[in-house]
């Protein structure tokens, strides 16, 4: 358990750029009536645009972002988070699996006797 706690570790300290929330590819029309994404028959709309939506302290912040070297790092980022996720779920089975080992005393505890030891109101 040790060994895997450590290299679980080392994983999750390789994890960079992290990014939370998620990336959604846009198409935008622009204030010029005259302009191509105002066609009737055949708008050209301008983009793609990325939105990158995600949550500090419970609100939705939004960004828009151009293709390029910042998208792919929010972009790399919201793939390592969802692999900081993972890792931290496999994490929790293993350290609940040690709680429960390490009590497992109660396990065998009859139900009559755990609601019996129960101290009177
Ligand atoms: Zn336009």
């Amino acid at each position: 358990m040790a060994t895997s706690r450590a290299r679980l570790w080392q994983q999750l300290m390789q994890l960079s750029p992290i990014c939370s929330g998620s990336l959604h590819e846009q198409y935008l029309t622009c204030g010029k009536a005259s302009c191509r994404c105002h066609d009737r028959k055949e708008p050209q709309l301008h983009g793609p645009y990325y939105l990158w939506r995600r949550h500090i302290a419970g609100k939705q912040v939004n960004r828009t972002l151009r293709a390029g070297p910042e998208l792919e790092r929010v972009r790399a980022g919201i793939d390592n988070y969802h692999k900081l996720q993972e890792l931290l779920g496999d994490w929790l089975v293993q350290e609940e699996n040690q709680v429960l080992e390490g009590r497992r005393g109660v396990v065998s505890w009859g139900k009559k006797n755990f609601k019996r030891s129960l101290p009177r109101r």
